[in-house]
Formats: C-alpha cells, sequence, structure tokens
C-alpha cells in the first residue's frame, strides 16, 4: 500500500487537476477519478460480496475518488444473463452493506450502477421496445406493453432506493453500449408508435422517467451518474444534437454527473482494445462541454496519471473514468499522488484477464495483475524466514516471481541470458498497435529496482554457476523456443522464424506464407501489412475503422479507409475452419477484421507438403494442390519449452521449481505466466 502523503517531487505539480476534489451537493469526491464499472463476476459468487468489499476498499484506499460497480439489474428480466446480479428487495441490498461500509471506511465513495440489458440479456426472458434481434445474441426479445414500460422505470427507481438503503452515494443508470435505455433513445432499435417512441423526444421519455423517478425518490443528496452514449457507432445511432439535447433534458431532471459511453456493443468497431490510441475519445465528451452544466466524465483508453491530466487540463471534462487500470493497479492514483507515476502497473488494454473472463463466465481478474478479484486467497505477505532464490530468466513469469519473492522479503538474483529484461514481451510490443506492451516492462524494471533484485544480464545461467551460489531453490523462468515444423524443405533459406520478421533480422519479401495462425501468426501478419498511415494517431485509427471526425453523423460513422497494403500474404493452419477462432473473445474479431480488409488470405485445413525454390506446396481442403509462389515463408508454428538446465540442477540435488513456459509452452500466454509465478513466489 503506498502512503497518500506527497513527497517532495509536488505531484501536485504535475497532477494538478487529476487531484483537485470536487464538490457535488453534499458529497465531496477527494479528486477527479473514477472507477468505471466492470463486472467482476464476484457478484454471484457464494462469499461474494466479502470479496467485493475487500476488492473495492482496496481501491479506496489505493485513492480512487469515486467507485462504479459492476451493472446490477433492476428486475429478473434485465439482468445480462439468468442468475446475474440483481437488486429488487431489502434482504439483496443487506448483501452490499459490507461493500459500502468498507469503501467508506477507506475514505472512498462509491455508487451501484443499474443495468437493464434489454435485448442484450442472454435470457430467453428478454424484453426490449421492439421485438428486434441484436445482431450479438441469438434470443429476440419480447416488444414491452405500455404498463410493462412503466413497470420497468418503477423497477430502476426501486432499485436506486435499495441501492441507497444499503449505504451507497449513488448511483450510475447505464444508458449507452445498446442496451435497454440506450434501445429506446436510438431509432434503430425502438420501432414504437405509442408515447414510448416516434420522434426523439419521445424516444428520450424513458431515460426522462427513469431519472426523474430516481431523483425524487432519493432526494437532493443521491448522486445519479447518467451514462450516456456519445457516439453510438452503429447506423440509425444518435447525432451529436441529439446527444445534447438528451444531455440538457438530463441535466433538468436532476442528474449530478453525465458519464461517456462509446460504441454499442453490437458496433464493429474497436472501443477499448489496446489498438485503440490512448484517450481516442475525449474529444467526443469535449463536444458537451461549456453547453451543459452538470460535470462530465471522459472515458475509453485513460490509463496513465498524464494522459488524464492532459484530457482534464486542456478542459475535454471535469472527471476521467478508468476501469480496466484500476485492476491492474489498486494503488494507481496513490502512486500519482504520491509522484511514483512510473511505479503505476499500466493497463496494457489486452482484455485477456478481465473482458474475456466475463464473456466466458469467468472471475474477472488481470493479466499483469493476478491478485485482481483475489485479493482475499492470493496474499504477498512477509515470508516466516528469508531466503536465498535464484530466478533464471526475466520474461513476464521471471520477472512477476523474482519481485514477488523480493517483495516477501527474500534475497533474488534475476539472471537473464539476454541485454535485457521482458523476455517475449520486447517482441510482442513491436506489433503495432501492441506498445502498451512494453509498459509492463517498464513497471516491472522499476519494481525490481526499488525491491533490491539482483539482475545479472546477458547472463546465460549455468547448473554449475547456480550450485556454486548454493540458492535456496531455482525458478526455472526460461521461457520457450519457437518450434520447427517437420516439413520438407523447412531449412530452405526463404524460410525465416517470426523472430527474424519481428525483430528485423532479415528482410522479408513482398509475398509471404505464414505457417501457424495462432496468436503469433495473426501479430506477423498485422505487422508485416502493416501501412503506413499519414497523421496522428488517432486520425489514423479514426479513418481505419470508419469513425467520422466531426461526430456529425448520425451514429459517428464514416466510410471505413484501411491503409493502402503493399504486401500479399497467406496465414494457414492445419486445423479446419477459419483461423482466428482461439484468439481472444473480445479482441479476436477486431485481428480478423483487419486481416481481411487487408486483402489477407486466411485459410485453415491445409496439408504442408514441402517448400522450394518454386515456393510453400500445399493441399488445401478440397484435395487440390497448389504452389504458392512467395518470396519468404514465415514459421509462427507454435513453441517448445525451454529448460535444458533442469536436469543438471536436479542431478545436483537442487531444488526447482518451473513457471511460465518453462514449464508447459502449450497454450501459453502471458496471463497464465505471470500468474503461475506470483502463486508460486506467494509460497515459498
Ligand atoms: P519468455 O518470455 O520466453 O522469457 C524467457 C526468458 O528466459 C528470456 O528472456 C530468455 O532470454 C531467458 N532465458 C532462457 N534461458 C536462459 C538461461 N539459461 N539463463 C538466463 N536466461 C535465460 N502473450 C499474451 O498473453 N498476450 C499477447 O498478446 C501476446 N502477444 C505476443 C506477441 C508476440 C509477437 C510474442 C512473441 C509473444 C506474445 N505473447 C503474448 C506470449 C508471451 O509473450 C509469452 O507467453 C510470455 O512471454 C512467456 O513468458 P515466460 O517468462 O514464460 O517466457
Ligand atoms: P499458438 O496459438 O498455439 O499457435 C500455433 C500455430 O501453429 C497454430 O496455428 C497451429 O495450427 C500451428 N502449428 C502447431 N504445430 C505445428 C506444426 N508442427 N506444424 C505446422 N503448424 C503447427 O501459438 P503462438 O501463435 O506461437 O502463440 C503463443 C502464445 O502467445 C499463444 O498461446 C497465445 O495465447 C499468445 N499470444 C496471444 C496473443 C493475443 O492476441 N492474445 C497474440 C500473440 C500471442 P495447426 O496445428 O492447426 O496448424
Ligand atoms: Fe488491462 Fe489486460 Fe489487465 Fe484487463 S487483463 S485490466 S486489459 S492489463
Amino acid at each position: 500500500m503506498i502512503e497518500l502523503a506527497l513527497n517532495n517531487t509536488t505531484p501536485m505539480d504535475a497532477y494538478p487537476h487529476l487531484l483537485e476534489p470536487l464538490q457535488l451537493g453534499s458529497i465531496r469526491l477527494r479528486n477527479r477519478v473514477v472507477m468505471g464499472s466492470m463486472h467482476t463476476g464476484l457478484e454471484e459468487r457464494p462469499g461474494g460480496f466479502a470479496r467485493m468489499a475487500a476488492f473495492f476498499a482496496e481501491r479506496a484506499r489505493g485513492g480512487v475518488g469515486l467507485i462504479v460497480t459492476g451493472g446490477i439489474a433492476p428486475n429478473e428480466e434485465g439482468a445480462v444473463a439468468k442468475g446475474a446480479a440483481k437488486l429488487t428487495t431489502a434482504e439483496e441490498a443487506e448483501h452490499h452493506r459490507p461493500v459500502t461500509a468498507a469503501v467508506h471506511a477507506a475514505g472512498g465513495r462509491i455508487c451501484l450502477q443499474i443495468l437493464h440489458a434489454g435485448r442484450y440479456a442472454y435470457n430467453p426472458q428478454l424484453v426490449a421496445p421492439s421485438a428486434l434481434q441484436a445482431p450479438i445474441n441469438p434470443f429476440t426479445p419480447r416488444e414491452l406493453s405500455d404498463a410493462e414500460v412503466e413497470a420497468q422505470i418503477e423497477a430502476f427507481v426501486r432499485c436506486a432506493q435499495l441501492a441507497q438503503q444499503a449505504g451507497y452515494d449513488g448511483v450510475e443508470v447505464m444508458g449507452s453500449e445498446g442496451y435497454f435505455i440506450n434501445q429506446f433513445i436510438a431509432a434503430r432499435t425502438n420501432h414504437r408508435t405509442d408515447r414510448w417512441g416516434g420522434d426523439f423526444a419521445s424516444r428520450c421519455r424513458l431515460p426522462l422517467a427513469i431519472v426523474g423517478g430516481i431523483r425524487a425518490a432519493t432526494g437532493p443528496d443521491f448522486l445519479i451518474i447518467f451514462r450516456l452514449s456519445l457516439l453510438d457507432l452503429v447506423e440509425q445511432g444518435s447525432t451529436p444534437e441529439e446527444c445534447l439535447q438528451l444531455a440538457l433534458w438530463l441535466e433538468a431532471a436532476g442528474v449530478s454527473l453525465i458519464n461517456t459511453g462509446i460504441g454499442w456493443h453490437e458496433a464493429r468497431i474497436p472501443t477499448i482494445a489496446t489498438l485503440v490510441p490512448r484517450g481516442a475519445f475525449a474529444a467526443v465528451t469535449a463536444q458537451l462541454k461549456g453547453r451543459v452544466g452538470v460535470p462530465l466524465i471522459a472515458t475509453n483508453r485513460i490509463n496513465t496519471p498524464e494522459v488524464a491530466e492532459a484530457i482534464l487540463a486542456t478542459g475535454q471534462a471535469d472527471l476521467v473514468s478508468m476501469a480496466r487500470p484500476l485492476l491492474a493497479d489498486a494503488d494507481f492514483v496513490a502512486k500519482a499522488a504520491a509522484g511514483r507515476a512510473d511505479e503505476i502497473n499500466t493497463c496494457i488494454a489486452c482484455n485477456q484477464a478481465c473482458l474475456d473472463h466475463t464473456f466466458a463466465g469467468k472471475l474477472t481478474s488481470c493479466l499483469v495483475n493476478p491478485r485482481a478479484c483475489h485479493e482475499t486467497e492470493l496474499l504477498i505477505l512477509p515470508a516466516a524466514e528469508s531466503r536465498t532464490y535464484a530466478v533464471v530468466g526475466a520474461g513476464p513469469a521471471g520477472l512477476a516471481a523474482a519481485s514477488t519473492l523480493a517483495e516477501r522479503g527474500h534475497r533474488v538474483v534475476l539472471f537473464e541470458a539476454s541485454e535485457r529484461i521482458g523476455g517475449q514481451f520486447n517482441v510482442a510490443k513491436r506489433i503495432p498497435g501492441k506498445e502498451e506492451f512494453g509498459e509492463t516492462l517498464r513497471y516491472f524494471q522499476r519494481r525490481l529496482e526499488r525491491l533490491g533484485v539482483e539482475v545479472r544480464l546477458n547472463h546465460r545461467a549455468s547448473a554449475a554457476d547456480l550450485q556454486a551460489e548454493g540458492f535456496a531453490a531455482v525458478i526455472l523462468a526460461t521461457g520457450v523456443t519457437p518450434r520447427i515444423p517437420a516439413i520438407p524443405g523447412v531449412d530452405h533459406p526463404r524460410v525465416l522464424g517470426y523472430l527474424d520478421v519481428l525483430l528485423e533480422r532479415k528482410p522479408v519479401g513482398r509475398r509471404v506464407a505464414l505457417i501457424g495462425a495462432g496468436g503469433i501468426g495473426f501479430d506477423v501478419a498485422d505487422f508485416l501489412t502493416h501501412g503506413h498511415s499519414a497523421g496522428e494517431p488517432i486520425t489514423a485509427f479514426y479513418r481505419e475503422w470508419g469513425i467520422d471526425p466531426s461526430f456529425s453523423s448520425r451514429g459517428g460513422l464514416a466510410p471505413a479507409a484501411p491503409p493502402a497494403v503493399e504486401r500479399e500474404v497467406w496465414l494457414l493452419q492445419r486445423k479446419p475452419g477459419k483461423p482466428g477462432k482461439g484468439l481472444g473473445k473480445t479482441t479476436g474479431w477486431i485481428h480478423r477484421a483487419r486481416l481481411q480488409r487487408r486483402g489477407v488470405h486466411a485459410i485453415g485445413g491445409v496439408e504442408y507438403l514441402r517448400i522450394d525454390d518454386a515456393g510453400l506446396h500445399l493441399r488445401l481442403p478440397d484435395g487440390v494442390e497448389q504452389v504458392l509462389a512467395v518470396d519468404n515463408v514465415v514459421l509462427c508454428a507454435g513453441q517448445e519449452s525451454l529448460r535444458e538446465l533442469e536436469d543438471d540442477l536436479l542431478g545436483l540435488g537442487m531444488a526447482v521449481h518451473r513457471v511460465g513456459g518453462a514449464d508447459v509452452a502449450a497454450e501459453l500466454d502471458a496471463k497464465r505466466a505471470i500468474d503461475q509465478a506470483t502463486r508460486l513466489a506467494a509460497q515459498l
């Protein structure tokens, strides 16, 4: 835990806007950081409320000004899925008391998000303004009658009252992302002809009735945040004029704050993935600045105090919402306030342990911080006895093991064969749009320095070395080595390894075949087809994905204009079916769409016959043989564990623990590597 006291680096000078308090009626927020809503899965677990209390309290102690819970349904039919959390009775409200008490005891403020999924509910009982199936849901909603619409409004109001009883400082009404309320607002999903449909004013009747009802029922001091979709990114979405009009009506109806929503879930434009430039949507919020009286919250891809401060300092918003960055580091604000921003464990926007888990029904956590949502069971406590450990390999697994051991009071020597720490993350960060991965290495570098880990670079450890120093045990984190598949001609000069390409060790021709279409095959295809886009990163991102830079069109859409590609690439796999099915649930579609637009030929079910001067000889799924006359064949055929030291160490009678790729190479990713290494180091 970082002390909130300021040190001599005067961070108030560095982040004066971020750290400035805000008075909202009788409620004072200690700074401008809002922890945005995230469903963690704790809400539905047995014993989950105690774990939620620990999770949120840790963030409150870390200095966050205002926390918003994950979405809680106001009634059964509004739940995102059958059995998902709802707040409908006084008994349910009691369960929330430990959460609000823990946050308040830590000096924080907390609002409950009321989320009605409408046609996005993964639940056959789903309801919506009109019986229109969402493209991302197999279930078709039932159209609500007039009386039933009234009942939904009452459910929102009742839920807010129960939240107040449970000790919350307010509620956030989820009106964006294409959920129930947004479905009423947009003509795309509201085809009603009664008083809840028709023109824009009639379509806004429901959100205004909800806000007005909550204000009347909860009194003047209860916070009401409205998450307003300011950029729908779907056809028949709202215009900026309509958004402004609704914001003004909401203000009159009694909201305390307006939070920004960007993109419906069914939009085919990335809004939070790592390839989205930092602060890419702050300009959307800025459109309302000076035009409404209530404070505005900017969101999406704000992951450092510098980005947050710049948004506030340039007057684009009054507060910033960060969700995943607070999973990655509970002490984000405290570190910024203490002049230790370089110690922040930065969210790299990979979605691998947060959103991908949520959509798979697993508990949310964080790739770079496996303690997130595991605060009560993954404890990093001082060791009973301090020992000296060797960690061999400074990839993600070795870095996590070494720093966690040192944090517990052990002496640690970290051996790394190359000239820098980071292992494969040094390669991953070279992929366009994955530059954030470098932040993890900066974080670990600082953590090793701070904890006094002795790092020996350019040192390929041998068993004899390690024995000579008398270590209590060796943590083997030597990672992986690329697999060389047994294809005739694999040693032909036109064959390259993925490291040759990504580290630019060898030139690559204009026609390229990639053997293997896993995460690395996709990344290499991206690297090879990444054209040079003119202009600033945000402008180039908008152009590539079809976002109107003036936001003036309906839904904020414009024709997409991907950069010109000079290479022809074939992305191949032996498994039948379209490549890319194993990619992350919430990011795989982005990679597939991007490569498709760049004309990459993605082919599954192939058999590799041989490689020779003519190119790559294949058998296609229909049995036809073909030669791809390519300049280069790049091997992206997976990895094998590198643990050559293990037998020698065991032969010398030394205790050895394997972590990361050195343990199991199949389906290895950094999430598993860091989690496994942290858990091992927490126990030694
Ligand atoms: P490594 O990262 O391989 O590190 C092992 C380290 O050990 C190396 O630095 C090596 O030099 C050192 N070493 C080996 N032998 C010795 C020795 N005898 N003495 C001293 N040092 C030694 N994962 C994700 O989760 N998400 C992604 O988006 C992602 N993208 C990727 C993109 C690319 C292009 C690549 C290449 C990988 C990507 N990965 C991604 C995979 C991720 O980087 C690996 O899963 C992770 O790095 C494995 O960590 P590790 O510590 O086990 O091994
Ligand atoms: P991978 O995802 O396991 O993919 C390996 C690819 O090689 C598969 O397409 C496989 O397909 C093919 N292959 C395996 N054995 C082969 C053989 N003998 N001959 C020919 N082809 C073979 O591994 P990776 O791409 O190396 O990635 C490593 C890890 O990094 C992955 O687990 C991934 O999670 C992680 N990563 C993640 C991301 C991300 O965006 N989340 C990005 C990059 C990397 P067939 O067997 O069907 O041919
Ligand atoms: Fe950020 Fe990835 Fe952690 Fe999610 S898993 S919070 S995206 S670093």
